[in-house]
């Protein structure tokens, strides 16, 4: 009974999160078609024209980033459950964000262990990954090194990410993973964190940040592995 009160009570807040979510993505295309009602009049004084253009890449940008921190690997089918290879996936997505990188100056460094997989489904995978390189490389505007790192044990694979960046008091660690929490102004969504943590959740993994301001944040993150899922199950057999 608790049980499924619990799950209830999680379907409504998806169901509202989704409902936040559109609204974020609706809002600046509204605002974007508004903007090119205003752009089909012939008369419009050329500096108006300018001025419009500018509000118009500036929604769709909106719009873009709200879509990229939660939808980019979405899949509106039923969740997979598949073997990831850890190591080759946090590749892909190292390279993914190279571009983002070289724009800041940021040097990346990896250090991957033996290859390990865990069970899960790999887009979200993916997308709690490029959450969490995202914000390495945009706390580190000005430069800095970004280092990823994998280790294996019998049980669990540990993934670290650290930066080099402006890092976060400990009230602002308190703050992440809530919703819209985000100190970039109208260059964040605040989702990418809240869509980190679920995924983690859900995967039944850990996530643990440190960090300290001016030096730079790391962000560890567990998952079982995929022998201690068998040893489990063998377990539970017995
Ligand atoms: P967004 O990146 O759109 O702001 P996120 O949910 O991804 O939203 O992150 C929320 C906030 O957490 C960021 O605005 C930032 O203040 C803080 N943050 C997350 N990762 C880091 C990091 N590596 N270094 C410093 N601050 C971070
Ligand atoms: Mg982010």
């Amino acid at each position: 009974m608790r049980q499924q009160l619990i799950k209830a009570e999680k379907l409504k807040a998806v169901e509202q999160m989704g409902a936040a979510i559109s609204h974020e993505i609706r809002n600046p295309l509204t605002a974007a078609s508004g903007f090119v009602q205003l752009l089909q009049d012939d008369y419009l004084p050329r500096q108006k024209r300018k001025e419009y253009l500018a509000i118009v890449k500036e929604e769709l940008l909106s719009a873009e980033r709200v879509i990229q921190d939660y939808l980019t690997f979405a899949k509106p089918s039923l969740e997979s459950l598949e073997e990831i290879n850890v190591k080759s996936e946090l590749r892909q997505t190292i390279n993914l964000l190279q571009p983002l990188a070289n724009q800041n100056s940021v040097e990346i460094h990896t250090d991957f262990s033996i290859i390990g997989f865990i069970k899960g489904d790999v887009q979200k995978f993916r997308q709690c990954f490029v959450n969490i390189l995202k914000n390495a490389i945009e706390a580190m505007p000005n430069g800095g090194r970004l280092s990823v790192s994998t280790e294996f044990s019998q049980t669990e694979v540990t993934i670290t990410v650290k930066d080099t960046g402006e890092g976060m008091t400990s009230e602002q660690i308190t703050k992440l993973g809530e919703p819209f929490y985000s100190t970039k102004g109208k260059n964040g969504t605040g989702l990418g964190l809240m869509v980190v943590y679920s995924i983690v959740r859900a995967m039944n993994g850990t996530i643990r940040v440190q960090s300290e301001v001016g030096a730079g944040t790391t962000v560890k993150i567990k998952f079982p592995t995929i022998n201690s899922l068998i040893q489990e199950k063998q377990i539970r057999q017995h």
